[in-house]
């Protein structure tokens, strides 16, 4: 029995059986249910069959052509049937329950270690052979058509994995998994955004995790302290539970599990306070609506490019907006493709569409798309990574002219607004300037904090920097506050930081009223919002400017106090 603790990022209580993955290695791990040995042992055995087939049709490609490779996967052929390795694996998941890909990756672990202990020259080369085999067989389970396949079993799973992709975590069925766990990712990393609007608890930040969990340890995980319990008895659980419970957010408040919109959200001064839902894929639309919202303040509309970055054809993206808006009583705000550049490659942010033709194209067409939609709802256009006025016109003419092209072939295009999104530094220092050209901002603030604080949003490791109240920031929001008002621009806040809500109110401090954030977090965002005065938020605001250390217990400390005398009352 022991605890490990990372930065708990979605909040809720998870209990389940861990399920181990290593995606970097396609690796995963975890005990099979007595009554579904017998499947797990066919699954290996037509892996084989498929690998099998695999090498007997590289063999015939290379014979008379190379005939030296022919005889290295001659080898090959030879190891897929060698009893130490697919027979060792049938062993493990018969006598050991693991599952087939463990099982073969600990023969093959076995299998290497001999051959390497062999001291001989020739059989150390073949180690290489044995991982080649043992990569055929594992990717001829299927890993990478499916992702990760959770099975059905008497007890929820908890994935526990070095990393998680948010295309895998939209992938898993969570109705077979409680929860997560990862060695990487932040707070404000996609993936854990994905994991709030899902409402899948989740602990990121886990040093070690796959190494540290075992497959099929029992894991009981809080997604607000970011604290796993590892095997825990019987009574370690009960006080575990106890301990975490008492931990909830700020005493008396709700956790905030799939909280609904009734209604508008007003200060206890009466000031309009708008929560909006922030919406990463289409096929949560529904439940969103469900939940009560009007408006969607954000839709990361990257969330529809494949895997190779590639767009759906522009009829297709149509009618996906069409329905978005259609369904929608409110505004919607679709954000263009914000798609990250390739490993290693450069983030010029909006400016792209300016040097990259590809991109350019790829927007001119989504833009083309949107427009066509519009007549379907009340859409509004938000452009990501914009670094400066430049940007803002250089899109702003793209989509007039695809506007008047669009409406000289017959198609009725009403006006639609331009928005910029204010998450690089450059945007936000401009933001007096972009305020003047641009139908409204959202503040991504996200990226905006990571951008100024350099520390990378996904980076486990330095997550401790990554602090979206720091004066850097304070002073940003500010002057984007400010510009706002004195324009009479529209500003919203898009950005995970308003859905803590000590920088909740804090943001309604410096003057923001308009927020948009994951639907789970907006139980807890209405609580603070409905509960608190202006002057408490203006003073919270000048409270976080005070110059030391101390800032975020302060915070908490204070809007305790105000939550808890309200209740008093
Ligand atoms: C942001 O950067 O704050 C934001 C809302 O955009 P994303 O999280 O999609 O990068
Ligand atoms: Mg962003």
């Amino acid at each position: 029995m022991f605890l490990v603790t990372g930065i708990g990022v979605a909040p809720g209580i998870a209990e389940g059986r861990a399920f181990v993955v290593r995606t970097r290695r396609r690796d995963v791990r975890y005990l099979v249910a007595a009554d579904r040995v017998r499947a797990e042992l066919s699954r290996l055995t037509e892996a084989q069959g498929r690998a099998r087939r695999q090498l007997e049709a590289i063999k015939a490609k290379l014979a008379g052509v190379a005939e030296g490779a022919a005889s290295l996967f001659e080898a090959q052929l030879l190891m897929i049937d060698d009893a130490m390795l697919v027979g060792r694996a049938t062993a493990f998941v018969r006598d050991e329950r693991r599952n087939a890909e463990w099982a073969l990756r600990a023969a093959a672990d076995e299998l290497v270690a001999v051959i390497g202990g062999a001291g001989d020259p020739y059989l150390r080369e073949r180690q290489g052979d044995v991982r080649d085999v043992v990569e055929r067989l594992v990717g001829n389970l299927r890993w990478e058509s499916r992702g990760i396949v959770v099975p059905e079993g008497p007890e929820p799973w908890v994935l526990v994995a070095d990393e998680l992709a948010p295309s895998t975590v939209a992938q898993v069925d969570w109705s077979r998994a409680a929860g997560f766990v990862t060695e990487g990712g932040s707070w404000a990393s996609h993936t854990a955004i994905l994991a709030r609007s899902l409402g899948v608890p989740a602990v990121v930040g886990v040093a070690r995790a796959t190494a540290a969990i075992p497959p099929g340890a029992s894991v009981d995980l809080d997604g607000t302290t970011g604290e796993c319990l590892i095997n825990g008895d019987a009574s370690s659980r009960v006080d575990w539970h106890r301990r975490s419970a008492a931990a909830a957010p700020s005493g008396h408040w709700e956790r905030p599990v799939g909280g609904t919109f009734n209604g508008p959200v007003r200060t206890l001064d009466g000031v309009d306070i708008r929560l909006d839902a922030n919406l990463e894929r289409p096929d949560e639309l529904a439940g969103v609506l469900a939940s009560g919202a009007t408006h969607i303040g954000l839709f990361r509309s990257e969330s529809l490019l494949g895997p190779d970055g590639r767009a759906p054809d522009e009829a297709s993206q149509c009618a996906t907006y069409r329905r978005i808006l259609a369904a929608t009583p409110g505004e919607v705000t679709i954000r263009t493709f914000d798609a990250e550049p390739e490993p290693g490659g450069r983030h010029l942010g909006l400016r792209m569409l300016q040097v990259d033709p590809a991109r350019h194209a790829q927007f001119e067409e989504q833009i083309r798309a949107l427009l066509a939609s519009a007549s379907a709802g009340r859409l509004r256009i938000l452009l990501p990574f914009v670094t400066d006025v430049d940007d803002l016109r250089f899109a702003r003419r793209a989509i007039a002219r695809a506007a008047e092209a669009l409406r000289h072939a017959g198609v009725e295009v009403p006006t639609v607004p331009v928005g910029a999104m204010v998450e690089v530094p450059s945007a936000a220092l401009t933001a007096d300037r972009l305020a003047r050209e641009a139908d409204f901002l959202s503040v991504g603030t996200n990226d905006l904090a990571a951008l100024t604080l350099a520390v990378g949003r996904d980076d486990a490791w330095a997550a401790r920097f990554y602090d979206p109240l720091h004066p850097s920031m304070l002073r940003l929001l500010r002057f984007v506050a400010r510009a706002g008002l004195r324009t009479h621009a529209r500003v919203s806040v898009c950005g995970e930081m308003a859905a803590d809500p000590r920088a909740l109110a804090v943001l309604i401090g410096l003057g923001l009223r308009e927020f948009s954030m994951a639907p789970g977090a907006q139980g807890l965002a209405r609580q603070l919002a409905s509960g608190i005065a202006l002057r408490d938020a203006r003073r919270l605001a000048r409270e976080a400017f005070r110059p030391d250390d101390q800032t975020e217990r302060r915070l908490i400390d204070a809007i305790r106090d105000i939550m808890e005398t309200r209740a008093a009352h």
